[in-house]
């Protein structure tokens, strides 16, 4: 459907009464389009249907003679840490430990271990310090900032640039402020710009001197092998650094297979130096009789070995990457020359990140919502829901089909630039 047809200029040339056109036809085609989180689609969840009958009645006998049926291994199985360690943590196996079933829950049990306990490193549990603060590169992913407000931390925004946070700003405030205990780190095709740490930012995020002693990155490695090009970006070497740095307890490393195999049916795990990993063996003992080894048995057999498991990606790149191709499509038809707006192209993961002229980001969600498609909620991308500048829209174009896609996307385009349109005749223009 073309909801700009008859005008005979380019959209981006339309009156704000051409764009109100466009708009009620967008309206009539009565659209029912959420593409609010970044889910996999049906056919990527396809990929993991042999994975449900596994592991049967395996008589699998681990190499390390665990017996997978029964109590124990609270790190997790070697041969399944071995697996995953480097592919999808940087770190070799004995540094890793396996949780359950989802990353963000392993984050926050590691705020839970801090604030009841601190680190070797901390003078006191965090608790009992009168304020805790978290550095947020922004754009940044709506869960960990709620992660913050869960635990009352205050976030600190910093500018999250292509080649990582903006560094000066980063070394600035945590040389200064023995209160900022930490910070949110997605190194790799960042939720939502899609983001690479340069190099140079991972050696200075490794080597900043900081005022708090247990200050630690929180490095959410989510999208590790989530490619969408040839260009794959290999995991940072974050831990070799901090350790050659003197900060060898610095990073707290996450991943899971949320998004390779099932959301919710994975497992995640946490990775860190050999002292904090007891750490987090000591504190895990004390709630938990150990991981679902029957899902690591699971993992094992159905990847077969680390490249097994990279392969499997290759195949959901194979589903993904024409949808990012296709919206990235859309919005150059629709919003190339259009002042103030640019958006992402990422290399993996699951997300672009588009901006408008300040002040249009909300009523550009909020036109396209009345008109059937939903987005992810303006502000979302910033700590406590609140983009000050009004500027950026998270796309999440993975679930949808390429059809459902395109219509989304094109309706995206005429609420944007009727948005721009509304936004100037208000006064608020650029
Ligand atoms: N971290 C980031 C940056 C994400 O984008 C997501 C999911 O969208 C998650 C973590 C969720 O991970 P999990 O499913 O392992 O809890």
């Amino acid at each position: 459907m073309n909801f700009f047809a008859g005008f005979d200029k380019p959209p981006s040339q339309l009156t704000r009464q051409e764009l109100e056109v466009c708009y009620a036809r967008v309206m009539e085609a009565a659209l029912d389009i959420n593409m609010t989180r970044g889910l996999p689609s049906p056919a990527q969840l396809q990929l993991a249907n042999p994975y449900l009958s596994l592991p049967g009645t395996s008589d699998f006998v681990s190499r390390s003679l665990i017996d997978w049926r029964n109590y124990g291994c609270l790190q997790g199985m070697p041969e399944l840490r071995e697996l995953v360690a480097e592919v999808l943590l940087g770190l070799p196996a004995e540094q890793i430990a396996v949780g359950e079933n989802s990353s963000l829950a392993l984050m926050h049990e590691a705020l839970g271990y801090a604030f009841s306990h601190g680190f070797s490193t901390s003078p006191r549990p965090w608790i009992k310090e009168p304020s805790i603060k978290f550095l947020c590169p922004v754009p940044g992913y709506d869960r960990h900032f709620a992660m913050c407000e869960e635990f009352g931390m205050e976030m600190v925004p910093v500018p999250l640039l292509e080649t990582g946070p903006d560094m000066d700003q980063v070394e600035r405030l945590v040389a200064s402020d023995p209160a900022i205990k930490g910070m949110w780190c997605v190194p790799k095709y960042s939720n939502p710009s899609g983001a690479i740490y340069c190099n140079d930012t991972v050696e200075r995020l490794a080597k900043m001197p900081t005022a708090a002693n247990d200050f630690v990155l929180l490095w959410d490695n989510a999208y590790a092998v989530h490619h969408l090009t040839d260009d794959e970006v290999p995991n940072q070497p974050l831990a070799k650094l901090c350790e050659e740095a003197g900060h060898i307890d610095r990073p707290l490393v996450f991943a899971s297979t949320s998004k390779i195999l099932l959301p919710g049916a994975g497992l995640a795990f946490f990775g860190s130096s050999r002292a904090n990993l007891a750490w987090w063996l000591k504190h895990r003992r004390s709630r938990t009789i150990g991981p679902d080894k029957v899902n690591q048995l699971r993992h094992l057999l159905f990847f077969g070995s680390s490249k097994g498991l990279v392969d499997h990606m290759k195949k959901h790149r194979v589903l993904l990457a024409p949808k990012f191709e296709r919206l990235e499509a859309e919005l150059l038809q629709g919003l190339a020359d259009v002042r103030q707006v640019a958006w992402t192209t990422p290399k993996g993961g699951y997300f672009v990140s588009l901006d408008l002229p300040k002040g249009c980001a909300s009523l550009a969600v909020r036109l396209a919502l009345q008109a059937g498609v939903a987005l992810t909620q303006a502000g979302a991308t910033h700590p406590g829901g609140t983009d000050p500048h009004d500027r950026t829209i998270r796309l999440a174009p993975t679930y949808l089909d390429l059809d459902t896609l395109s219509m989304a996307a094109k309706a995206l385009v005429v609420c944007v630039l009727l948005a721009i349109a509304q936004n100037e005749c208000s006064g608020n223009g650029p």
